[in-house]
């Protein structure tokens, strides 16, 4: 389990049960007290080479805004949870764009006030709606902390309506395996080629355990998915992705292989990355290419349109031929 190496705690989260469980949980770690996790000064202070020691510290605090955003992707609506960042540090997290330097996991303690709310948009509603509860974080990874993720579950299966998804690059699944979660999970894992993971996706599993992982779950009876995302158009990246289009067909489980969809992701980057990635990460490899990338809004990029097109098609075109019977979702 995570140990950090200081905790900064709003005041409040002793009020809460979870939040008693944490402190009780991390006794001995240094403690720290907050007026709001969104606003903690020293660490937006801190320098960009300091990134990944911020990422060993531990946020804990209640979250206040609530707002569902709709989607029209696998879910109906991107849900804050209970979470927000990571432990870990893909170089292209884009969470990273959104917080800056805050990237660092927080964990919010209110949990059944979040819940409560899904179900209750969830029975209102004429459709059968599906929550994406962790675009905010890697709730695989947090529940190793938290229990969150089989607390859910546990706390949803009996609900009327709806579904919840969520994505991981993580493999500690185990705990969830032995739930009775009556088919309202959607579990995706996001997958890269070994040596992506390896040179980008610092601090995540390897893609032997995220396969693994999936198959267990499917094995369990849960509905599963499979990102290959983020796409990242390396020198050698048709060999590469072509290598863990033929790993996925060779390891999946029948079980998985017979319904499993997929989404395929370009990846996306920006001038905040490469700032911090150059501080935190000399040696690593520069993500940015201006030869294939171009601006998309305000210090953003994206690849270019010949590029995205190259590899759409690549995709289309082996997967047809590695996965003929399952689903493309989409390719962005
Ligand atoms: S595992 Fe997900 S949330 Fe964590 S750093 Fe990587 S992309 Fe970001």
């Amino acid at each position: 389990m995570f140990k950090p190496k200081a905790i900064y705690y709003e005041k409040e989260i002793e009020n809460y049960e979870l939040g008693k469980k944490l402190m009780e949980q991390y006794k001995d770690v240094p403690k720290v007290v907050i007026e709001s996790h969104n606003a903690i000064e020293e660490m937006r202070k801190q320098d960009n080479k300091e990134f990944v020691n911020m990422k060993r510290n531990l946020i804990i605090g209640v979250r206040k805004t609530h707002k569902f955003v709709e989607n029209h992707k696998v879910s109906d609506y991107l849900v804050p949870y209970t979470s927000s960042g990571c432990t870990a540090s893909c170089m292209y997290c884009y969470l990273v764009c959104n917080y800056n330097k805050c990237a660092y996991l927080r964990l919010f303690v209110n949990r059944e006030q979040m819940l409560d709310k899904i179900i209750k948009t969830a029975e209102k509603s004429d459709k059968e709606l599906t929550f994406e509860i962790g675009s905010n974080s890697d709730l695989i990874l947090e529940n190793t902390i938290t229990n969150n993720l089989v607390w859910t579950i546990e706390n949803f299966k009996n609900s009327n309506k709806g579904k919840l998804t969520f994505p991981t690059k993580f493999d500690m699944v185990d705990d969830l395996l032995p739930l009775d979660h009556k088919g309202k999970i959607i579990a995706r894992m996001s997958m890269n080629p070994e040596e992506i993971i390896n040179r980008v996706e610092f601090g995540t599993s390897r893609l032997q355990g995220r396969i693994e992982a999936i198959n267990k779950l499917k094995e369990a009876g849960y509905e599963v998915g499979i990102l290959i995302a983020p796409v990242i158009f390396v020198d050698n990246w048709k060999e590469l992705y072509l290598g863990l289009i033929n790993e996925l067909e060779s390891k999946l489980s029948p079980k998985v292989k017979k319904d499993v969809f997929f989404e395929i992701i370009f990846m996306t980057y920006s001038y905040v990355h490469t700032k911090i990635n150059e501080a935190a990460f000399p040696n690593a490899i520069q993500l940015y290419n201006k030869d294939i990338m171009t601006g998309r809004g305000k210090g953003k990029y994206w690849y270019k349109e010949n590029i995205r097109k190259e590899g759409e098609e690549f995709f289309r075109e082996n997967m047809k031929k590695y996965f003929p019977n399952n689903e493309i979702l989409y390719i962005v």
